[in-house]
């Protein structure tokens, strides 16, 4: 007996007896196809599909459930009743979501970095930014610097000439402002996707 992956070679008296056999079968119209033979054993009958235990083999599964609290494994029952029946959503809870969001900013967050992004935010709207930002709008009459707009304070910004980033001892200079619209102030900051007309070169 040949073992497991190891070729099988015939001897020539052995090859010319399946070959014979083989064209009997044939002529005589035999089914020969050894997947046709043994369909159980054939490879597209995946696992247990489509055979059936036998009698003796139920007996036995039978009996080895016998006394298990089996149950379904799903971890639902009928007339189970869910943990939050009755209970307000959690995401529409105002405390469950402060403490959410408790856990989730600051030091906690993912996108973390080190308390310099909320110390500039703070900054921004500090009163001192905000008495900045007035004082900028009143020498310019609250009219953008670019397309001479009298603003509304919901359309005003105050912008830095020199960046909020680049320069801390001119972020509160009130000639380092300039106060433009916002279609003006997006133009500037984001040229191609600004809507407005490019700002005049007195803003350099
Ligand atoms: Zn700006
Ligand atoms: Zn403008």
């Amino acid at each position: 007996m040949a073992k497991k992956g190891e070729k099988v070679i015939h001897s020539e008296e052995t090859r010319k007896k399946i070959s014979d056999g083989v064209q009997r079968a044939y002529d005589e119209g035999r089914l020969i196809h050894w997947s046709k033979l043994h369909p159980e054993a054939f490879h597209n009958k995946k696992g247990f599909h489509g055979r059936k235990h036998s009698e003796e083999t139920k007996a036995k599964v039978s009996q080895n459930r016998k006394g298990k609290d089996l149950g379904n494994t799903h971890g639902f029952t009928k007339g189970h009743m869910p943990w939050n029946k009755d209970k307000p959503h959690r995401v529409h809870n105002a405390e469950w979501r402060a403490k959410v969001s408790k856990a989730t900013s600051g030091p906690n967050h993912w996108n973390w970095k080190g308390g310099v992004d909320s110390f500039n935010r703070l900054m921004r709207s500090s009163s001192k930014h905000k008495q900045w930002a007035k004082a900028v709008y009143e020498r310019d009459n609250w009219t953008c610097q670019s397309c001479g707009k009298h603003c509304q304070r919901t359309e005003i910004i105050a912008h830095h000439i020199i960046s909020w980033k680049k320069n801390s001892i001119l972020r509160f200079d009130v000639s380092n402002g300039i106060t433009l619209c916002r279609e003006c102030h997006c133009f500037l900051h984001k040229p191609r996707l600004g809507t407005a007309k490019p700002p005049k070169p007195q803003l350099s």
